[in-house]
């Protein structure tokens, strides 16, 4: 069983200890305000019927309606959805947008189940759950394995079984299905713009070399705009493995290799290297980019990056964080560092009730401008408070819950 949750909370009590608040937010903190685990019966292609568990966490609600992602994984559990809706809690409060933290998941390796299979499974999951989502109550989006295909299948299901027309109620959608400009890339954009804001704070060179774990929707798109804006990238991996240059990688002709060949071994000019030896590879930004618990205090010794870009959730353990402290490694954290996604798909919901439109251009410097305040909001907290970036980052999210549970009374 993963053990996210108790990082998670590890977290939060060591920013506790820079930030103390209300014993009523902080015991509400310690928990979920609910959560449902649902049984999902799936008509295979065979004619069998399989039943797959699903979940949706509903972890705070005192800023807004419940937000986050959806998340398929042959290893996600109700602890590990936990974690993640525990740290969206954190993200919505960090971007300021009127949101709370949730999240979801089924057990499943998608890989295995046929076109067919996957949109009865998620037609399945909205089905199980439409009773405790909606636009005002809980927004759901992509996460690892899902796509806005699949949301679109979720939010049709979800529109037959309600009436609600309003196609409030999942983010992430394709453009041509009440989707918002901008929300493919959001998370890799978001996390340049995090870069952007703070480069000079934490003395990076204006070119900077960036390796990057996983290539999925936030990795990929994340290789693409670093690649595009002048800097270098060193390594790409997938779930297999990664390929590795000093001279660079072009990210989409990798992309391109990956999608003819199925696989990044054999591209032309790289050195094949393992998801563990791509960490510790010396680079200015490391980017994790793919699953939780990759830095531990096993490898964070050997970390010979200058800041890491945490775009993945959870990917540094709390031991790893001191360890990385002490090298004078700046982690800048997932709560900040890949929060363009769910502040995009807030957008896309707003657009969605106003009935409304938003350019590109219009989306990514209104990402652009929150992602830079917030930036330095963070970074100066966390020289007010003399911590790491982290901490300060709860830290400002504890000020906005605090706010809004005064408020509710
Ligand atoms: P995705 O499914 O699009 O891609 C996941 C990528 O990780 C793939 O390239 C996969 O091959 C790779 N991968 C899987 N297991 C791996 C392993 N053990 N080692 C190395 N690589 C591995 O998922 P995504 O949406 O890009 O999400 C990636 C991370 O970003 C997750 O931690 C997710 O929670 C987080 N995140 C996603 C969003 C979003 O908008 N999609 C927003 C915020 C945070």
């Amino acid at each position: 069983m993963s053990n996210a949750f108790d990082e998670a909370q590890q977290q939060l009590r060591r920013a506790l200890a820079v930030y103390p608040v209300s014993d009523d937010l902080r015991a509400r903190l310690a928990h979920p305000e609910r959560e449902v685990t649902v049984s999902i019966p799936v008509k295979m292609d065979d004619g069998s019927v399989k039943v797959f568990e699903g979940y949706r966490v509903q972890y705070s609600s005192l800023r807004g309606p419940y937000k986050g992602g959806i998340r398929y994984h042959p290893d996600a559990d109700i602890n590990e959805v936990r974690a993640l809706a525990f740290w969206m809690t954190f993200k919505t409060a960090v971007a300021g947008i009127p949101m709370g933290g949730g999240k979801g998941g089924i057990t499943v390796d998608p890989k295995e189940l046929s076109r067919g299979e996957l949109e009865r499974l998620s037609r399945g999951w909205v089905e199980a759950l439409y009773p405790v989502l909606g636009p005002e109550r809980d927004v759901p989006a992509p996460d690892v394995n899902t796509t806005p295909e699949i949301m679109r299948w979720m939010a049709d299901e979800y529109a037959k079984l309600t009436g609600d027309s309003r196609n409030g109620t999942f983010t992430g959608k394709p453009l041509d299905y009440g989707g918002s400009e901008g929300r493919g890339a959001a998370t890799g954009a978001g996390g340049f713009d995090v870069f952007k804001a703070l480069q000079a704070e934490l003395k990076l060179p204006k070119s900077v070399s960036v390796v990057i774990q996983g290539m999925g929707n936030v990795g990929g798109n994340a290789a693409k705009i670093f690649h595009a804006l002048g800097h270098k990238v060193l390594a790409m991996s997938d779930s297999k493995g990664g390929i590795y240059s000093p001279d660079g990688l072009d990210p989409d002709a990798v992309e391109n290799y990956k999608k003819e060949n199925g696989r990044l071994k054999g591209f032309p000019r790289t050195k094949q290297i393992s998801n563990e030896k791509l960490l510790e590879l010396p680079c200015d930004v490391l980017i994790p980019a793919a699953l939780e618990n990759q830095i531990t205090k096993k490898n964070a010794n050997n970390i010979q990056a200058k800041v890491i870009l945490e775009l993945a959730n959870g990917p540094t353990s709390t031991e790893a964080d001191d360890v990385l402290f002490k090298k004078g490694i700046a982690v800048i954290p997932d709560v900040l560092a890949n929060s363009g996604g769910v502040v995009v798909s807030t957008y896309e919901w707003e657009q969605n009730l106003k009935g409304e439109h938003w350019s590109e251009k219009e989306v990514l410097k209104k990402l652009r401008m929150l992602l830079t305040r917030e930036s330095k909001n963070v970074y100066s907290r966390s020289k007010k408070l003399k911590t790491d970036l982290r901490r300060a980052a709860f830290a400002l999210a504890l000020e906005r819950l605090e706010g809004a549970l005064k408020t509710r009374g």
